[in-house]
């Protein structure tokens, strides 16, 4: 399992799940992003779990 997404986060993600926002230099609209999540901060508001999918896809 890859590291946590969040800014300035170090711990191990434990899910994977998407962030509605707007990544830099990919213009002004807000999307859905995959990001990973560790467990503090996939309970996090904004964060939305993806219960789809294993946990192990990319
Ligand atoms: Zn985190």
């Amino acid at each position: 399992m890859s590291q946590c997404d969040y800014k300035g986060c170090t711990s191990e993600a434990t899910t994977k799940g998407y962030v509605l926002g707007h990544k830099r230099g990919s213009g002004d609209k807000d999307n859905f992003h995959h990001v990973n999540a560790c467990d503090k901060h996939k309970q996090k508001e904004g964060f939305f779990e993806d219960r789809e999918r294993p946990a192990n896809i990319n």
